[in-house]
């Protein structure tokens, strides 16, 4: 069965695909080290019936038809994966969907749960028939070393050199397809983006790691260890929840439960997270 949920976006059939078997449970202080105040912190959990230490989450991409074109937002962890991930060729076969369908491969940004999945464990494209789109400011994730931690730029500096001749870099607000376009949302890495795929006035956007889970949409300040420049992430996040809740656009973040996409919502001061419901999910849409 395929892990994933069907939506329309105007005239546009967009999938939300998981890359993993079942939906994940992290200790998310081990994992994130969120920057949160502790009390803080076990008070918005206890609010909303969460722990810790069992924290629900996805890993998903994003699938679009685009006239006649196959978009996938991300590729998944492929080879750099463990035993739950690394499923979304299987998981788009449930769809009837093949990698070598895939004609467009944008990727949100290059840690290895994101571009994993474009190369197999002997370096081989898995998308043998797509472009791969990377916003160009990514290319900052060649120069990083130590003391940063190694997983904030193993991937790229493996992959990046073996993708050279099938990336093509583009600048921030490109369309890389009628109707879709990257936009820089740095701070997560250097040249995080998001992808906006926008039909008969309807929009949605692929957040990728702008935020973990809604609760860094009701604190845009609690980053992880995982953000590369903290207050730069921050300041993208408090730049889309303005505009997300402004517009109400749908929003599908990388991480979320399927189906995945909701609303920014604006909520007292700030925002919070409004996920949609009712939404066919599990089959081929
Ligand atoms: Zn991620």
């Amino acid at each position: 069965m395929a892990r994933s949920a069907h939506f329309s976006i105007g005239a546009l059939d967009c999938w939300a695909v998981s890359d993993a078997a079942q939906p994940g449970n992290i200790n998310m202080m081990d994992e994130w080290k969120l920057a949160a105040e502790p009390a803080a912190l076990a008070s918005w959990l206890s609010a909303n019936g969460l722990y810790a230490d069992a924290f629900p989450l996805d890993w998903l991409c994003l699938l679009a038809r685009v006239g006649d074109k196959w978009l996938l937002v991300d590729s998944g962890s492929g080879p750099k994966g463990d035993a739950n991930t690394s499923h979304l060729i299987e998981h788009l076969a449930g769809l009837g969907v093949g990698a070598a369908d895939i004609d467009v491969v944008a990727i949100s940004h290059t840690h290895y749960d994101h571009i994993g999945g474009t190369l197999t464990a002997h370096g081989l494209p898995v998308f043998p028939n797509a472009r791969i789109v990377l916003y160009e400011g990514e290319r900052g994730q060649l120069a990083l070393k130590a003391p940063v931690p190694q997983v904030l730029y193993e991937a790229a500096q493996d992959y990046l050199p073996k993708l050279a001749d099938r990336i093509n870099y583009q600048p921030d607000g490109a369309e890389i397809l009628p109707g879709v376009r990257i936009m820089a949302t740095p701070g997560h890495t250097a040249g995080h983006t998001a992808v906006m795929l926008r039909s008969r006035g309807e929009r949605l956007l692929f957040t990728g790691d702008l935020f973990y889970h809604a609760l860094q949409v009701e604190h845009p300040d609690w980053n992880s260890q995982y953000d590369l420049h903290p207050a730069q992430a921050a300041t993208s996040r408090e730049r889309i929840y303005h505009w997300a809740a402004e517009e109400g656009f749908w929003v599908l973040p990388a991480h979320a439960l399927l189906p995945g996409i909701g609303q920014i919502v604006r909520s007292g001061e700030g925002f919070r997270w409004a996920p949609k419901d009712c939404i066919r999910s599990g089959g081929a849409g």
